[in-house]
């Protein structure tokens, strides 16, 4: 499976870069419901780079719906930093074409490493990854596991991070690890990652549905659930009351806020909670108010519940920050919030050096796919344990993937096929593509969603 390289990795010129807007209708069933976001659909920035070769790299980032056009356009601005480029030169100094890519002295004004335009970053910079990972015909946690340590820490931008982790204090933890590989990833092969489900929480679900899906996931074997709270106390607690019946108290529970409250709020608010024993609270408040998920944190600490947080945090300066802080005590990184694979290394590095666990967010639209290949990494080269670790699962969107993951008795197992597993299948990207896809014209003329080419709104034109 992972025999030699079958491509030159070298003088691979991208040739052209492609986006499309896909969208998912997800809404329609509520899923992905929360506090904050009750009408999601599930969409993506889908990037793919061609080179002159027959080798191509698929990536993607994640939005719900509105605004998918947004980073869209921003990958097409991007997109001449790319083109014209050698793939081989790119891997060779990858960090340096990173900063290139998100130091553009123009572009940069519009972010910088924030927002739609870091989105579209993580969008190019993933498909990146991917073409790698085809080149040499590997999984890209293998890709990431053969790699020798300086070459993993020479993609690595440490502008802004160096007070915490340097470039040779991440050599160093990599070598350090260096023992058990072998070992470590066989069973990440046979046994794999664990996962907990976040599938049967949508605040949208109705009552019976959330206790089916518990049941369904305790069947197969999932030990910890996680529940969308923050609109209603009193529903919440019912809620809780009603999963904790299903799924017992040796199985873990996590709530998740989705950034409604107020620091104080949350606190109180959680202090309501306290009684169902939930391991952590996911994003209290502002994903931005690092300052206070330290507040929140210290107020929760002698509760037992800690504060997870990162889905929407901006960029590697504010992970470093909310870790210095100790305003999250579990690290939720996001395939495709920040400037893709680069940008997460060196968060799991700050992580790791900060004795923080990393559990990444995922569902979505391919963000299961992406992020299982970075967590087994870390598993594998970085930490060694899964202790106090999980991969987030949904069952959401694997359809529309050419590889999509296998969850086994509630692990991830690591995927086999090369590249990143973003492929999205050609037959759902026709169907899904907004709003001139087969599937969004359907509804449209059934009057399940207003067409956006007979408003008076922008809409990307036909491709
Ligand atoms: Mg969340």
């Amino acid at each position: 499976m992972f025999g030699n390289t079958m491509y030159r990795d070298t003088g691979l010129k991208i040739r052209t870069l492609h986006v499309r807007d896909i969208r998912f209708p997800t809404s329609l069933g509520s899923h992905g419901s929360d506090a904050m976001h009750v009408d999601c659909n599930y969409s993506c920035t889908y990037v793919i780079i061609y080179t002159e070769g027959d080798v191509e790299g698929h990536g993607l980032t994640f939005t719900i719906g509105h605004g998918n056009e947004i980073v869209v356009a921003a990958v097409k601005s991007l997109s001449p930093l790319v083109v014209g480029q050698d793939a081989d030169q790119i891997f060779n100094d990858f960090a340096c074409f990173w900063r290139k890519l998100t130091s553009d002295s123009q572009l940069r004004w519009i972010g910088p490493e924030k927002g739609v335009i870091h989105l579209a970053t993580a969008a190019i910079i993933n498909a990146l990854w991917d073409l790698w990972a085809n080149l040499q015909q590997k999984p890209l946690w293998k890709l990431l596991v053969d790699m020798e340590p300086e070459k993993l820490v020479s993609t690595i931008d440490f502008r802004y991070i160096s007070d915490v982790v340097t470039k040779e204090e991440a050599v160093a933890m990599l070598k350090a690890m260096e023992t058990g590989k072998e070992e470590r990833e066989e069973q990440m092969k046979r046994v794999g990652y664990p996962a907990y489900t976040t599938q049967a929480g949508w605040l949208g679900y109705s009552n019976e549905h959330v206790k089916t899906l518990c049941s369904q996931y305790l069947a197969n074997g999932f030990t910890a659930f996680k529940v969308k709270v923050g609109q209603n106390l009193e529903d919440d607690r019912r809620r809780c009351t009603m999963v904790r019946k299903i799924i017992g108290w040796d199985n873990k529970l996590m709530v998740d806020a989705n950034q409604v409250w107020d620091i104080e709020q949350a606190i109180e608010w959680m202090k309501q909670l306290a009684e169902f024993k939930p391991l952590w609270i996911e994003e209290p408040t502002s994903p931005d108010d690092i300052l206070g998920h330290a507040t929140i944190s210290k107020a929760l600490k002698p509760l037992g519940i800690g504060v997870a947080t990162g889905e929407m945090c901006c960029n590697r300066v504010m992970f470093k920050q909310f870790l210095q802080a100790r305003a999250m005590q579990y690290c939720q990184i996001d395939s495709c919030r920040i400037g893709g694979v680069n940008e997460v290394l060196s968060v799991y590095f700050m992580a790791k050096k900060l004795g923080v666990p990393v559990c990444p967010h995922a569902g979505g639209v391919g963000l299961c796919e992406m992020v299982q290949h970075l967590q087994i990494f870390d598993y594998i080269c970085l930490t060694g344990t899964t202790e106090g670790r999980m991969i987030e699962y949904t069952n959401q969107q694997h359809e529309h993937f050419e590889n999509p993951i296998k969850v086994i008795h509630a692990h991830y197992i690591a995927p086999k096929m090369p590249g990143y597993s973003t492929v999205m299948k050609p037959d759902s990207v026709e169907a899904y593509e907004y709003p001139h896809g087969s599937k969004w014209q359907e509804m449209f003329a059934k009057g399940l969603f207003p067409d956006p080419t007979k408003q008076n709104v922008f809409v990307c034109p036909a491709k």
